[in-house]
């Protein structure tokens, strides 16, 4: 019989109670006996959930992060912690979030200030775990008091409990070494705390532990292959078996090294990873399990249950009882029920599953490989109907968009000229002062902006209302602008809500959930579009907001573009075509557009690429290959242009070393970044590249409620004039202001317009 299982439920909630437990705890207006137990209501409610699967994972329930919970269990809290007193969950989210002396004046001279863990992407995925930190001192000690409540909840409601922990490697990988030693040394020392965690959970009649070791589906170098020998062979006396997790792609070259790993069960990824399973059969010890990961937990799409069966049903017969099947990974990156989408049109609804549906798949291929396919006839049958209805749905299929695709050539992504040529026609023409200023888009979501909106949402306040609600922010903002004195001004952004919900919403090929959400960190969550056919532009997007601020001034107002790439990233993609051909289709869709601004007048267009960096594959050996079609799909969106017009881009990180030869091929004319939180150092690779095009790098942080100073904006722009030629600098502030009050944007630009008129006179 071929065991059915599951890596981890989703915890937020199907409504998302726990974020809004959480925020109305840290709000203080609900105690922590309450935040308590919607937590256990909400496990309770997803092991129920589960019912019928021959292992539940327990432990993947978490009030903020599960590396977090990791550091906890593995006491390894950093430094600035370690004297905490108070309650242990609050402590936990002193460490998660940070928390200011100010807020916490009992503890304020003991442990009351301190900074929050720092935060990252888990792997491919858009969910950030808190980085744990190491020193050379580093010292571990078990607390598995979270772990063994869970356990007993678990049991007490008859669950087949399976706890779930990060591996040793994997949490040594992903942490962080504070004072730059080597992490790997302290294996040695957290080995026997996992070794005695697994026999504290033995002796609660523990069988089975899963162990996640992503990490494995990355590049690893010989110490970090080595420490996965020295830590498995260290815990194999463990009195549970293990099963050692992997996903988000195949194992590749570290497949021999995975599966003679003296574990009693392997778990690969059979979505992303499905071509690396069968040369991993043969390298399988004979008496160890294979967990496949047969139904994706990263999209929203239906699985092919037939092609599933059709796949598995021969490796069943060769693997016996050892074949165990589950998710690809954990369901934390879907949501959790479609059954509450209410809006979604029926035809897209009946393509698309989420967590609860896919477990529903589970049972059923559970089913078909222990009782037959008959047994499952009817589902199977509708399975397989839904999926044949997708396939040939006009909605799916735009055979004018596939024939525009098939159409791209390379002169589509070329402009007219190279870049010192334009740079002269459209100085000719913008007539900027030298070090001009501009923003990145957005100025601040008011009240009365998102009031507008929940009233027109509602239907209490019509087209017209609305229209009028919106014109009126945008003049504001306008007349912000002229009085400022900043040379290329912004229409602000005031009628979107999302940045790439915006574009979506306008475009054929994509749908939207109304609870579709998912966890990207603490209580934040995300509800990404979903893109399910090809993509055509019915109309204009943009092009009325656009002039409707041009109008308003004789400056020259920027046209504002999301583009190809980060609305991909941020998007559910489809899974029947691959993800440049999506990308290319939205880049002619946004090309369109790019062009009909222009035509309206527009003499600047900017194209945002805030997530083109978020889509790097885990293996450094694909970059090229994605950056290649990425950058092609910017350059036909935004290359169609004349001379005279000039294209913006805006990226929201600073890391551009590795990525800056892809960058500089896009070819904007203009790139505004992040840098002011680095004083500049991070355009060191464009200086060492010697980019050829304009730059503004970011001089100052919009996270913050901070003001710059004056004479600081001055120096760092003094420090990038050291890196790039004066004449090809901007200034501009980090990222855009949606999230500032007009209170503080008003004096920071300011400070940023006076700065560049200093560093104009002083040229
Ligand atoms: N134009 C967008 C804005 O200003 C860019 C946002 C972003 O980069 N994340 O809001
Ligand atoms: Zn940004």
């Amino acid at each position: 019989m071929t065991m059915i299982h599951n890596l981890g439920f989703p915890r937020i909630g199907a409504r998302r109670e726990l974020k809004f437990a959480l925020e109305s705890y840290w709000k203080g207006e609900s105690s922590r006996d309450e935040l308590q137990a919607v937590g256990a209501q909400l496990r309770q409610r997803h092991w129920a959930d589960q019912q019928g699967l021959d292992l539940v994972p327990v432990g993947d329930f978490s009030f903020y992060d599960q590396v977090l919970d990791m550091s906890f269990t593995l006491g390894n809290l950093p430094g600035r912690v370690q004297g905490f007193h108070g309650d242990a969950l609050d402590n936990y989210f002193r460490v998660a979030r940070g928390r200011s002396a100010l807020f916490d004046p009992q503890h304020l001279l003991c442990c009351g200030g301190v900074a929050a863990g720092e935060m990252t992407k888990w792997f491919d995925t858009n969910y950030h775990y808190i980085v744990p930190e190491f020193t050379v001192g580093t010292q571990f000690k078990l607390d598995a008091s979270r772990l063994l409540a869970q356990l007993a909840e678990a049991k007490a409601q008859g669950v087949r409990a399976k706890p779930v922990i990060v591996g040793p490697v994997t949490y040594l990988a992903i942490g962080k070494a504070k004072d730059d030693s080597d992490k790997l040394a302290l294996l040695e020392r957290l080995l026997p705390v996992y070794a005695e965690l697994l026999d504290t959970l033995a002796a609660q009649g523990v069988e089975w532990v899963q162990i996640d070791e992503p990490i494995l589906v990355t590049e690893l170098d010989a110490d970090w292959q080595h420490a996965f020998n020295v830590a498995y062979h260290q815990l194999k006396s463990a009195k549970v078996k293990l099963l050692l997790a992997t996903y988000f792609g195949p194992l590749l070259d570290n497949g021999y090294l995975a599966a003679n790993l003296p574990v009693a069960g392997l778990h690969v990824d059979a979505v992303s990873g499905r071509d690396d399973v069968l040369p991993l059969l043969n390298l399988l010890p004979a008496h160890k399990v294979l967990s496949l990961g047969v139904i994706s937990g990263r999209n929203i799409w239906k699985t092919d249950l037939t092609a599933v069966l059709d796949w598995l049903e021969p490796l069943a017969d060769r693997l016996g009882d050892r074949l165990w099947i589950a998710p690809s990974c954990s369901l934390l990156h879907v949501p959790v029920d479609l059954a509450q989408e209410r809006k979604l049109d029926a035809e897209v609804k009946s393509w698309l599953a989420f967590a609860l549906q896919k477990l529903d798949e589970l049972r059923v291929l559970g089913r078909a490989l222990s009782d037959g396919r008959d047994a499952i006839k009817a589902e199977l049958a509708a399975n397989a109907a839904a999926l044949s209805a997708r396939r040939a749905s006009p909605r799916v299929n735009n055979p004018a968009v596939q024939a525009a695709v098939a159409r791209i050539d390379a002169h589509l992504g070329r402009r007219e000229s190279p870049y010192a040529a334009r740079a002269a026609k459209q100085a000719a023409i913008l007539k900027l002062p030298k070090y001009p200023t501009t923003t990145i888009g957005s100025f601040p979501q008011t009240a009365e902006i998102r009031h507008a909106r929940s009233e027109f949402k509602a239907g209490r306040l019509d087209e017209a209302g609305y229209q009028a609600a919106m014109r009126a922010e945008i003049e504001r903002s306008v007349r912000e602008q002229e009085q400022l004195g900043l040379d290329v001004l912004v229409h602000g952004e005031a009628e979107r809500n999302d940045m790439v919900e915006y574009f979506g919403e306008q475009l054929d090929g994509y749908a939207f959930s109304q609870f579709g959400w998912v966890q990207s960190y603490g209580s934040r969550c995300v509800k990404p579009p979903i893109l399910f056919g090809d993509i055509r532009r019915p109309r204009a997007m943009t092009v009325e907001w656009i002039t409707y601020a041009q109008s308003l001034t004789s400056k020259p107002m920027k046209g504002m573009l999301t583009g190809p790439v980060t609305i991909l990233n941020w998007s559910f993609v489809r899974d029947d075509q691959p993800r440049s051909a999506s990308c290319k289709q939205l880049a002619l869709a946004i090309r369109d557009e790019v062009l009909d601004l222009e035509k309206a007048g527009v003499r600047v267009i900017q194209i945002d690429e805030a997530a083109l960096r978020e889509g790097l594959p885990l293996r450094r050996s694909q970059w090229q290959e994605y950056l290649d079609w990425a950058v092609e799909c910017f350059r036909i969106t935004a290359n169609g242009v004349r001379d005279e017009t000039q294209v913006h881009t805006h990226m929201c990180y600073s890391e551009f070393n590795d990525i800056i030869a892809s960058i500089a091929a896009m070819d904007a004319d203009v790139i505004t970044i992040e840098t002011s939180r680095s004083d500049m150092e991070l355009l060191d690779a464009f200086e060492n590249f010697q980019y050829p095009n304009e730059i503004g790098p970011g001089v100052y942080d919009i996270h913050s409620p901070n003001i710059p100073a004056r004479e600081h904006i001055v120096q760092l722009m003094k420090k990038a004039a050291e890196r790039v030629p004066a004449e090809r600098l901007w200034v501009n502030p980090d990222c855009g202001l949606k999230t500032r009050q007009w209170s503080e944007v008003i004096p920071a630009l300011a400070r940023m317009v006076a700065a560049a008129r200093e560093l104009r006179a002083a040229a």
